[in-house]
């Protein structure tokens, strides 16, 4: 069997470790402690935070098989979210969400999607590949604490265009392409309270403010109770401000909050923040899966399509479509 290493345990790294599974030797490295990237849950004493993507929607057929076989086995669940948009304080909108066009999430967290698909894959956590080197004309990789793992035949980094650059081989044929992707920053905002507060919305968009989306997170099905919200930063401000320090971004939003919702939140218990460097991407035209079969390197992500949920998805299946035939 050939031997691939896939850098990145996201939605894009799973799908395409769990299709080659069976056909090739497959390793995983992931820098964090746990697999999903941005599908991604924070546990904050009783407090729980989908702190990455909120919820997907599903409009590839594929996409739609993938989803109804997590949703058999209670992987993922509806959320019938009551949606709101704001123009900045002004409520302009509600809507009810509904089975018509889904809006899915993990069940009971949104890392809940990653943990299933990583069952049984060899996965080395706790590992940032800082270097891919050729030996003997085969890859070799190494860790940040100076391990190599090899020898792999293929490579497959499911990784930010950013992070892609600073560990691809220079012969990589797509390398100047990758240098002037541009991903998006955000900064998601997490407050636990100890008492339940009334919303007319479960889900939120706002316009007009440095806030772009508020989830009542233990709104979504089959969470822990304790009253949960994500408020999102704009992309925009969070590039502008990417070097503040986390205090100061943390009382920034919570007064932008106030300012939209119009209600005091001094009584917080829980006040944490995410920094996402590489957050999302808007759609992308001309861009797909990078893939160098004469060096056996490839790179996928959702930023080469879309910076959703299910182009995470799309993006590995056409990686598998073009080298399926080489391993
Ligand atoms: C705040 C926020 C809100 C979002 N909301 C939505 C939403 O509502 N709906 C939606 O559809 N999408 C949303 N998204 C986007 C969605 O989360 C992504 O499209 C999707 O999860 C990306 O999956 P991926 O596998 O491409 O990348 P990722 O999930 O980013 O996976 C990459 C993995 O690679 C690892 N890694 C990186 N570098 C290295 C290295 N050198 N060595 C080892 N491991 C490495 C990372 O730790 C990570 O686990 C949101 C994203 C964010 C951040």
């Amino acid at each position: 069997m050939k031997k691939i290493a896939i850098i990145g345990t996201g939605l894009s790294g799973l799908t395409l470790g769990r299709d080659l599974n069976s056909i090739a030797e497959v390793t995983f490295f992931e820098k964090s402690k746990g697999v999903g990237g941005r599908l991604a849950t924070r546990r904050v004493k009783d407090f729980s935070f989908d702190h990455g993507a909120q919820f997907f929607t599903v409009k590839t057929p594929e996409f739609r098989e993938f989803v109804n076989s997590l949703k058999k086995k209670n992987i993922v669940e509806r959320w019938d979210a009551r949606f709101a948009e704001f123009q900045m304080s002004k409520l302009v909108h509600t809507k009810q969400w509904e089975s018509e066009y889904p809006h899915y999430v993990g069940s009971p967290n949104m890392n809940s999607i990653g943990k299933y698909l990583s069952k049984d894959m060899k996965i080395n956590l706790n590992t940032k590949i800082k270097s891919i080197d050729s030996k003997s004309n085969n890859w070799v990789v190494t860790d940040d604490k100076g391990n190599t793992h090899g020898n792999f035949d293929w490579i497959v980094l499911a990784i930010p265009p950013k992070q892609v650059i600073e560990i691809i081989p220079i012969e990589f044929k797509y390398f100047n392409e990758l240098k002037n992707i541009k991903m998006l920053g955000c900064y998601s905002l997490l407050l636990g309270f100890n008492y339940d507060i009334q919303f007319p919305f479960d889900a939120a968009l706002v316009r007009e403010a440095k806030i772009s989306w508020i989830s009542i997170n233990s709104s979504k099905p089959s969470r822990n109770k304790n009253f949960t919200m994500v408020v999102n930063s704009t992309n925009k401000w969070a590039d502008e401000n990417m070097n503040m320090s986390d205090n100061e971004v943390k009382k920034y939003l919570l007064n932008e909050t106030t300012r939209v919702l119009n209600k005091d939140f001094s009584n917080v218990k829980i006040i944490d923040l995410q920094r996402w460097r590489y957050a999302n991407i808007s759609k992308q035209k001309y861009l797909k899966p990078l893939i160098d079969k004469d060096n056996r390197l490839a790179v996928c992500g959702d930023w080469c399509m879309q910076g959703r949920v299910e182009f995470a998805f799309l993006s590995s299946k056409k990686v598998i479509e073009e080298i399926v035939d080489y391993l």
